[in-house]
């Protein structure tokens, strides 16, 4: 779906696929963000003191409310992306309520109080606590409105918080859902807050006083809400953009690699931060690679429906992607690169944005195909002369999201995951790491820091307290004052005993 501002103060939500206007919402200001700021501060006295058990409860319910609705909420999404349905389901609502499923049947334990060792304080017990954080800011993209939405909100709820969302300006009404299915749902009202505005409504709640700013978005985004983080010292996760390679070795399924290359790069039109943006083939299987990437590219159907009809890819969700997508394409044409398929938007005459599956090939490292994120339906593929030009090529970039290598030489798929640098490596596979709850999700470099899912997503959400107890009860310590006269020499002697590396290692047998 696509955005624009019509009068000050109404966000206009269109239909990026037919044109169609979907409605208006308030473009909210200072003042109401801290409002609903206020809103889930009260809310959190009582969600925080809940067992995990009972808000673990009440998400499900939720859950329920989400699959009970789905095919309204498929609709929705795909109103307001041009997305197809089966994307709307498989990669938003099967995402989001497996999450919530992992994390109630996990949270609990990943929550609870950790003993740890405490050294040479033999007299005492140490603990690590983890604890809510408070009212937590969720800032979320257009992309994936409701996976990339949810994911962070139920989180930041299973760990006790309550949040203030801020939905995209481009999918306001799935943000407003998300809002709506918690009010629903019945109890605990007030604990998801949603604020709909564009960069303005976002930066009031980055420093609006809240515990912790989620921002999931562009790295140009992300740097301005550091800096307006700064003035509180707000912490932030940031969940940024992605150039993700794909490097296709010699001993590849050249089969099943040109499959998933054709999805990897056009799923979701190409507008997913761990698409596969570019391609590293190894020259023995390169021409074959390419020519089975082709035939696969031209039976993708493009196009956006009722259901009634199945179309593998829909529209451009922003309307002014379409120009950053096409001009990489054009950049990559003048510098020598080949189009084998596509390369142009489609039929401008119709309503709705879309731009054709295109496949190049004669890429190289000077063109800003290879090295800008495109975020649209375009698979360059390049041929390297071996693994290691492959690996110096994935990682002359900067970004560090995600990356598939594709062998059937297991060694030397978990060689090149630790050789590439990026948050999430697939093998054999792509973007699939997302799907995968217990994985904590996240970038490198400009890619981001902080991690979703898992136990440190969840953890992100908590203060890490430390606790230590001392469990003996003597009046005193012996390097309390006053500070006996033995005490030096014999920390010298103690010193040397338990850290001097050769004589402690033969005192204690080893
Ligand atoms: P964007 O940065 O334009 O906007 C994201 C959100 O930030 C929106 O809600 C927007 O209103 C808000 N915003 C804009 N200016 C702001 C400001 N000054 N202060 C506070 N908030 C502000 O990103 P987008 O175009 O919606 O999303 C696409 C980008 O997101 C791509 O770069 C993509 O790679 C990235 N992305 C990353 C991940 C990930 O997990 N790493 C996932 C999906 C998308």
């Amino acid at each position: 779906m696509a955005v624009e501002t019509k009068d000050a103060g109404l966000i206009e939500s269109i239909n990026p696929a037919t044109g169609e206007v979907i409605g208006t919402v308030p473009e909210m200001g200072e003042a109401e963000v801290r409002e609903a700021v206020q809103r889930a501060r009260r809310a959190f006295e009582t969600w925080s003191s809940l067992p995990f058990e009972r808000r673990a409860a009440h998400i499900l319910s939720v859950c329920d409310l989400m699959i009970d609705r789905s095919k309204e909420v498929a609709r929705i999404i795909s109103n307001e992306t041009g997305k197809s349905l089966a994307d709307a389901y498989l990669a938003e609502i099967f995402t989001t309520a497996d999450l919530i499923h992992f994390y109630a049947r996990k949270g609990k334990k990943m929550l609870e109080p950790r003993k740890v060792s405490t050294g040479i304080f033999l007299n005492k017990k140490a603990l690590k606590i983890y604890q809510p954080l408070g009212v937590i800011g969720v800032i979320s993209p257009w992309n994936y409105p409701l996976s990339l939405t949810m994911g962070p909100v139920v989180t930041a709820l299973f760990a006790g918080n309550t949040v203030v969302l801020k939905p995209s300006e481009f999918t306001p009404f799935v943000g407003k859902l998300v809002g709506e299915l918690f009010e629903d749902v019945g109890a605990h009202s007030g604990i998801v807050q949603v604020v709909t505005g564009g960069g303005k409504t976002g930066e009031a709640l980055v420093r609006s006083g809240v515990q912790k700013i989620v921002f999931t978005g562009s790295v140009e985004t992300g740097r301005k809400i550091m800096r307006a983080a700064a003035d509180n010292l707000t912490p932030v996760v940031m969940e940024l953009g992605g150039k993700d390679p794909m490097i296709v070795l010699d001993d590849a399924d050249l089969e099943r690699a040109a499959n998933a290359a054709v999805w990897g790069a056009f799923f979701n039109c190409g507008q997913t931060c761990t698409s596969i943006e570019r391609v590293y083939v190894t020259e023995g299987v390169y021409d074959e690679f390419v020519a089975k990437v082709l035939e696969k590219a031209k039976q993708v159907r493009v196009g956006f429906g009722d259901g009634k009809e199945t179309f593998d890819v829909g529209s451009i969700t922003r309307p002014a992607q379409i120009d950053v997508i096409d001009d990489h394409v054009q950049d990559a044409i003048k510098k020598g690169a080949r189009v084998l398929l596509g390369g142009r938007k489609m039929d401008e005459k119709r309503p709705g944005y879309f731009y054709e599956p295109t496949v190049l090939v004669d890429v190289d490292h000077r063109m800003k195909i290879m090295t800008e994120e495109t975020f649209g339906p375009v698979l360059p593929i390049m041929k390297v002369r071996n693994r290691d030009e492959a690996v110096r090529l994935a990682n002359d970039s900067r970004y560090g999201l995600g990356a598939s290598v594709w062998t059937k030489d297991r060694n030397e798929a978990e060689r090149l995951a630790r050789e590439i640098n990026a948050g999430g490596i697939v093998v054999n596979d792509c973007l699939a790491h997302f799907g995968v709850p217990s994985l904590p999700f996240g970038g490198m470099k400009e890619s981001g820091f902080g991690r979703t899912h898992g136990a440190e997503g969840l953890r992100e959400f908590c203060e890490v307290k430390s606790v230590l107890i001392d469990r003996i009860g003597a009046k005193k310590e012996i390097f309390w004052y006053p500070v006996p006269n033995w005490l030096s020499p014999a920390l010298e002697r103690l010193l040397r005993l338990l850290y001097r590396r050769g004589l402690a290692a033969k005192l204690r047998g080893r």
